[in-house]
């Protein structure tokens, strides 16, 4: 059970060797590899609970992932086993798939969504279709995400399960949208919809949260608590301090806003067991408002009488909202890059995370920035 009163003990002028800001991934995993060498830590959060994005709570005995689905995927070993530590996973396979004007396609972009576009069913055939739509594009160096599409898939895929989906999920045209996107979405020539080519994927049985939970089962944890108001009453309440919050909002915002893409989850509990057939469904028409629907009890083969679905609208994010996706353009990036030279003249501050580092980053990605960030650290300390 994480201790979320640590005052109890008599805490406060108690010095530790790390105060860790955000009970998130990065955070959960610097904390317990720092405790696991015998390093003092004591973690805060400004949320009601632990776990970050990735926290699920049930409903209806559901897991409900209560800040956007998350998969865990990787091919890094190391940090499979490292996860494996704390969790069971499943074994989830993450299989989108798209509507588009009432038509359903397979995600990614496969044999069997080749199919359903074109009506080809082998790869040889699939390959000279793709060629076909991709031959007026080729030769160039796409400048934006429009282009960066029509090279590799052509306009059908591109206007039936891209563009919309895109400029919903980023509230601009895909011609004001970099290139490195799109570079996510897989195209494969086999009959396999697996979204992920990963070594290793699942999902946490019971939980990110129980898995968390596990993860900080050796410090100290305090929520609901702000940590500039928690310094200004204890400034030297720990050595070091490990910052996994917004790197702009540490900084006051001095040098200007790095900007996210907003997302609003509408979450409700139905009277039937399966609303949709898969966890993931993604719309793909740019007039329907949501980008995507959930339906948690699928990412763990639930069989509940009730069930449970969110839609997920992405939107303009502003100050003082939950931040979800960096915009990785360049204004953004020039901007991060002065923060953190900012951040490197922080001696006892280490920034990491998401927001510390303002990245589009993977779970498994902050897992092994964390692993690698701590190692460092404790091999110097
Ligand atoms: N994307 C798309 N159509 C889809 C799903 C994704 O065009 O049906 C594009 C879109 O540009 C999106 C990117 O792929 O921003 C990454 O989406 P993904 O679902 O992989 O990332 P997530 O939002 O889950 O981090």
């Amino acid at each position: 059970m994480v201790n979320n009163q640590y005052f109890q003990n008599g805490g406060i002028g108690r010095m530790y060797d790390y105060l860790i800001v955000g009970a998130g991934l990065f955070g959960a995993v610097f904390a317990q590899q720092a405790t696991k060498s015998g390093k003092r830590c004591l973690v805060i959060d400004r949320r009601r609970h632990i776990g970050g994005n990735v926290y699920t709570e049930p409903v209806e005995g559901i897991q409900v992932h209560r800040y956007g689905a998350h998969i865990f995927h990787t091919s890094d070993e190391q940090v499979w086993k490292y996860m494996n530590q704390f969790a069971r996973f499943n074994r989830y396979i993450n299989s989108p798939i798209a509507v588009y004007q009432n038509q359903i396609y397979n995600l990614p972009f496969n044999m069997n969504t080749f199919y359903q576009l074109w009506g080809v069913r082998t790869p040889q055939e699939a390959r000279q279709k793709i060629r076909e739509q991709v031959a007026p594009w080729q030769n160039r160096e796409p400048n934006n995400l429009e282009e960066q599409a029509l090279c590799l898939v052509g306009e059908h895929v591109y206007v039936k399960l891209i563009k919309g989906y895109t400029e919903k999920q980023w509230g601009r045209d895909c011609r004001d949208l970099p290139p490195f996107i799109i570079r996510r979405l897989p195209l494969r020539f086999t009959y396999d919809n697996n979204y992920f080519s990963d070594h290793y994927q699942g999902i946490p049985e019971g939980g990110y949260t129980a898995m968390i939970e596990k993860m900080l089962a050796g410090c100290e944890v305090q929520l609901k608590t702000n940590y500039f108001d928690f310094v200004r009453e204890h400034p030297n309440v720990a050595k070091k301090v490990v910052y996994t919050g917004s790197i702009d909002e540490y900084f006051g915002y001095r040098l200007g806003v790095l900007e996210y893409r907003g997302l609003r989850f509408e979450t409700q509990t139905l009277p039937c067991d399966n609303y949709q057939g898969n966890a993931v469904v993604n719309y793909t028409q740019r007039e329907i408002p949501y980008t995507r629907i959930i339906e948690h009890k699928h990412f763990e083969f639930g069989n509940q009488p009730n069930t449970v679905i969110t839609h997920e609208y992405p939107c303009e994010w502003k100050r003082g909202m939950e931040p979800y996706y960096p915009v990785n353009n360049a204004r953004n990036q020039t901007l991060y890059e002065q923060y953190q030279q900012l951040a490197q003249q922080e001696g006892r501050v280490i920034f990491g995370g998401r927001l510390g580092e303002y990245r589009y980053y993977d779970m498994d990605k902050t897992v092994r920035s964390a692993l690698d960030t701590v190692q460092k650290e404790l091999s110097h300390s």
